[in-house]
């Protein structure tokens, strides 16, 4: 792997932002003497416990530290490492809040490999803080295996520098394999090692630099203003890498995570994802999303939109306000499609009314009677519901039309209902209704200019069809 040419270190090192990471580095990593830090001990030991308490999700503010776990944090200070024995640590345990048997025996025998590892301690007595590959190893070991690479954090958060970056080797790994979230092991934690080391050997740069310059690319030092690409959700869209990049390369992924899925904004193609996958991305945590996906398996988008809210909740569950998110993206999708008109708009015709109303009246169950109102030059001044129901139920009277068209000053109206069976044909009283409006309008000097039935993707305008000559 270390010997192939253009390998994904390479590649990085040749980055204008990589030669940006070096004066950041020679300040972070070779800024102090750790030999001559007499502080190092307690300082690590305190870090080491803190990072525990949270691996294992237990309290770790400041004052849990100062309090509750106390007696912790003092074993460091009252431990001899070479006389120790393992009792000292479960009494201090025993002072702290219980916990569970698991919990107790896991950090216990941390902390006990802890004081066996300080026998012999870090060996870097260099004037840099770089720890060694054998101290990497060494400080390793003294964990489970699963937390190798968590491990490193603690030396990280002391300002020791271990050669390992998981962010580092994430990048290395999608951009190498194509594997997105890579799993993190010893091994791996050695293989990124090596091809530091590799790499460093042929060409005399520090292996150290090496991962320090792929941390930087996976946007580990945002906060020291160095500019990366591929973070958590890689910015392939502006990465100077995706040419060769497998993951940029590989297909997309239908079950992949949501932060995948995000990722795949970035690079492009969402178009070739399955619906459910990419409602995945607003269903978090991803187990929600299997009932959608189901779903969709065999009912179309549009009949997962006219779903109830308590039918919503039955494929995804409740948490996280999923059901209310779907409808919001819904409505969102709906109106997207919608080319409504807006006051001042000119209405030219049937057609124009047809645009502004398609898509909201699509999916309504009911009839619904709208008056638009227009000024002398047939620009849109507002719209009205009129009524709801059907209209043999509801019938139209001309006062619920006429009384706003006046208020608003309207030198004419169109008004405008939905046939929830798709088909725009009008009834005999739909022909009786427009023509008493029509009337009154006449009486009233506001002219009504059209009646717009709007059904399925279709509408018929009775204007247009000759239907107005009364
Ligand atoms: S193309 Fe994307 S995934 Fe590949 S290295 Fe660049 S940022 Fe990372």
């Amino acid at each position: 792997m270390a010997g192939k040419k253009h390998t994904f270190l390479e590649r990085v090192a040749n980055l204008e932002t990589s030669r940006e990471a070096d004066p950041p580095f020679d300040r972070m990593v070779k800024r102090s003497a750790i030999s001559a830090d007499p502080g190092l001990y307690p300082r690590l030991f305190d870090a080491l416990v803190g990072h525990l308490l949270v691996w294992y999700g237990l309290p770790a503010s400041k004052s849990a530290a100062q309090w509750e776990w106390a007696p912790l944090y003092r074993l460091e200070r009252e431990i001899d490492p070479h006389y120790f024995v393992q009792r000292q640590i479960s009494d201090r345990l025993a002072e702290c809040p219980p916990l569970d048997p698991e919990r107790s025996k896991a950090i216990s025998g941390i902390l006990a490999a802890y004081f066996r590892w300080r026998r012999q301690g870090l060996r870097t007595t260099g004037p840099e803080p770089l720890v060694s590959l054998e101290d990497c190893e060494n400080w390793c070991a003294i964990f489970p295996s699963s937390m190798a690479w968590q491990a490193l954090d603690v030396l990280r958060a002391v300002g020791l520098y271990p050669l390992g970056s998981a962010a580092a080797y994430r990048a290395h790994r999608r951009f190498s394999d194509g594997a997105f979230t890579p799993d993190y092991s010893p091994s791996t934690l050695r293989q990124w090692q090596a091809e530091c080391v590799a790499l460093s050997e042929i060409t005399g740069l520090e292996a150290h630099r090496y991962d320090f310059m792929a941390a930087a690319f996976a946007e580990e030092f945002h906060p020291l203003g160095l500019e990366g690409t591929c973070g958590e959700i890689p910015r392939c869209d502006v990465c100077l890498l995706r040419r060769h990049c497998a993951w940029a390369a590989s297909e997309h992924h239908s079950d992949a995570g949501p932060l995948e899925l995000l990722a795949q904004v970035r690079r492009g193609g969402l178009q070739d994802l399955p619906t459910g996958a990419l409602l995945r991305v607003f269903l978090e945590p991803l187990d929600g999303a299997q009932g959608i996906e189901q779903f969709l398996e065999s009912g179309s988008l549009r009949r997962l939109a006219d779903r109830t809210l308590a039918e919503l909740e039955e494929l995804v569950g409740r948490e996280g306000g999923r059901p209310e998110r779907l409808k919001v993206l819904f409505e969102i999708c709906r109106r997207f499609n919608e080319d409504r008109i807006v006051a001042g708009d000119t209405i030219r015709g049937a057609a124009d009314v047809f645009a502004h109303f398609r898509i909201r009246m699509r999916d309504i169950k009911q009839e619904q009677f709208f008056l638009i109102m227009l000024d002398a030059k047939r620009r849109l001044l507002g719209e009205v519901t009129v009524s709801q129901g059907t209209l043999d139920h509801t019938p139209v009277h001309p006062r619920d039309v006429y009384a706003p068209a006046i208020r608003e000053r309207a030198s004419s109206v169109l008004i405008v209902h939905n046939h929830p069976t798709g088909d725009p044909t009008p009834s005999k009283d739909d022909i009786n209704v427009t023509k008493r409006l029509a009337d009154a309008g006449a009486v009233i000097g506001i002219p009504l200019l059209d009646h717009v039935i709007i059904g399925e993707e279709r509408y018929f305008s009775l204007s247009e069809n000759g239907l107005m000559n009364f």
